[in-house]
């Protein structure tokens, strides 16, 4: 019995979009941006150039959930 993995507990990392706070699957995200050392992933381009426009003013407001 080698599947043991289709039902264990996979930590599915996720991010949030700073922008929307929308949980977003690094893999499956519309578009990601770096900055200061740390990646931003994004639901979709828009939230992405949103972002890249003004990165400080969502990383100083971080939306409420
Ligand atoms: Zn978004």
């Amino acid at each position: 019995m080698a599947t043991q993995d289709t039902h264990a507990q996979e930590t599915h990392a996720t991010a949030t979009d700073p922008v929307c706070g929308m949980q977003v699957d690094p893999a499956m995200a519309a578009g990601t941006s770096e900055y200061q050392g740390t990646t931003y992933s994004f639901c979709s381009a828009g939230c992405k150039r949103q972002f890249d426009k003004d990165p400080q003013r969502y990383l100083e407001q971080p939306p409420q959930q």
